[in-house]
């Protein structure tokens, strides 16, 4: 190690830089505890603040948590300095998948690995509702067994912010992987977006070199519109009927990742005939993963059959991560007794939170204000110290009988609020509420011991 004098937080040793991202560095390190080889990337704290993202960001954080996959890069913690955040994730040896690419293309059969590892990254992380949004070459990384593992999942807002930087400044990376309807910077399908990705990456792949490449950028965003491009003469048939699907300028009208998984070329690959794919362990099955795994049909059609005029908001998973627990950041920065927002997370159908929160309006002879998608609006029917106190009580989906919940003061004294929620609400929610954000450890404390529990709650459930 070049810098092995340098110790990060008294936990990590740092190591030699592995590369250079938009926003930092990353370098290996090795965990003083366990001995554990981890990647650190740093991230200039002034550089998210200049572009204006750091709120998203802290949120987006928490939600990697909620992503865990074979082939996605694993978040292990998150620590933070005035200046610096850290994230400290799953180190993969193999480097990056493209440096394999830039020696020449590869041959069908290991292209249709890789890809069906991607696909099976995204589709795992959308129906989680995180996308990904930046699927690029440098984000695609092998582990020491040659698996793709996807880096940077839930970092959309750095991907946002850098791609407007990209769009005002010429020469910062290339938009060759990214979709025509996110150049055209109209609201887009995020799902769509990765799927386009995840084409042009099956073709560079096959072929060696970009679908869409001009040295001049206009011209290059004009061949990407417009889904200008050639496919090279050994391409196959069946793949070449795969990418047109994919590469279709239209996001309506593109392929989604259900259809990918049932084409003929994903499904059976170059070798059909003669072998099995080559990677048939690796379908969407995150061992012992988080609770949505054992989601239970027959409370999602309750859910759904009863609350048709109550529908929850949809959580797109960026939204998740500053109501999300764990990484939430401004616990650095803020005095707890100061909040004026509490979270937590539900097993439960969106039917029965409801429920229990009608339930405990009744008791504490709180008004109903409003009921709307996804939304109650809870009121005194006295003045406090500032005013009436009025919580908002938000229910957002993450898949149907997994919900977060945002309980946030929208008028009123805030001590109010933390007390009648600490000593009424809380207690009185126990038995719907899943986790409540406070709940979880402290990032910055012992990160092994964090990771076991973590680990040990995912056993468990
Ligand atoms: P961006 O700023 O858009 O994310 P990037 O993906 O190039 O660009 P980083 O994510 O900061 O930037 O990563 C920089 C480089 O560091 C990567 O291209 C890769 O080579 C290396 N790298 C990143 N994460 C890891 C990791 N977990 N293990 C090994 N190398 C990594
Ligand atoms: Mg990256």
């Amino acid at each position: 190690m070049e810098n092995n004098s340098i110790v990060l937080m008294q936990r990590y040793e740092l190591g030699r830089l592995l590369g250079q991202g938009t926003f930092g560095k990353v370098y290996y390190a090795r965990s003083a505890i366990s001995n554990q080889s981890v990647a650190i990337k740093t991230i200039d704290k002034s550089k998210i603040v200049k572009s204006g993202q750091a709120e998203r960001i802290k949120r987006e954080i928490s939600v990697m948590r909620l992503v865990r996959h074979p082939n996605i890069i694993q978040l292990y913690e998150v620590m933070a300095t005035k200046s610096k955040i850290y994230f400290v994730i799953e180190y993969a040896k193999g480097g990056e998948l493209f440096d394999k690419v830039s020696k020449g293309k590869l041959k069908e059969e290991l292209a249709h690995k890789y890809f069906q590892q991607l696909v099976n990254a995204v589709d795992f992380c959308h129906s989680r509702g995180v996308y990904h949004r930046d699927i690029k070459p440098e984000n695609l990384l092998l582990d020491e067994n040659e698996n793709l593992k996807v880096s940077d999942f839930g970092l959309s807002a750095l991907a946002d912010s850098k791609r407007q930087d990209c769009l005002l400044h010429t020469p910062c990376g290339t938009p060759a992987y990214v979709a025509p309807e996110v150049l055209r910077r109209k609201g887009y399908d995020g799902a769509k977006a990765d799927v386009w990705s995840c084409g042009v990456v099956l073709f560079v792949l096959l072929a060696g070199y970009l679908p869409f490449h001009d040295s001049n950028l206009i011209e290059m965003y004009r061949k990407i519109g417009r889904a200008e491009y050639k496919f090279p003469n050994w391409f196959s048939p069946e793949v070449r009927k795969l990418l047109s699907k994919i590469l279709n300028p239209d996001p309506e009208a593109r392929i989604s990742i259900d259809k990918i998984k049932e084409h003929y070329w994903y499904k059976k690959g170059p070798n059909a005939r003669q072998k099995k794919p080559v990677v048939e362990n690796n379908s969407v099955s995150p061992s012992g993963s988080i609770p949505f795994d054992q989601c239970n049909e027959s409370d999602n059609t309750t859910a759904e059959t009863n609350e048709e005029s109550f529908v929850p908001t949809s959580i797109n998973a960026f939204d998740i991560i500053c109501r999300s627990a764990g990484f939430d950041l401004s616990r650095y920065f803020e005095n707890s007794f100061h909040k004026r927002e509490e979270r937590f997370s539900s097993r439960q159908p969106a039917s029965v939170i409801i429920s229990k929160l009608e339930e405990i309006a009744k008791w504490l002879r709180l008004k109903i204000n409003k009921k709307e998608a996804g939304l109650l609006k809870l009121v005194s029917r006295k003045e406090g110290k500032k005013g009436i106190l009025s919580i908002d009580a938000e229910i957002f989906e993450v898949t149907p009988c997994f919900h977060l919940v945002e309980l946030k003061k929208s008028n009123g004294d805030t001590l109010e609020f933390q007390k009648v929620l600490k000593e009424d609400i809380r207690p009185a929610l126990q038995d719907i509420v899943w986790v409540w954000q406070d709940d979880q450890q402290e990032p910055s404390e012992q990160p092994q011991q964090q990771l076991q529990t973590h680990e040990q709650q995912q056993e468990q459930s």
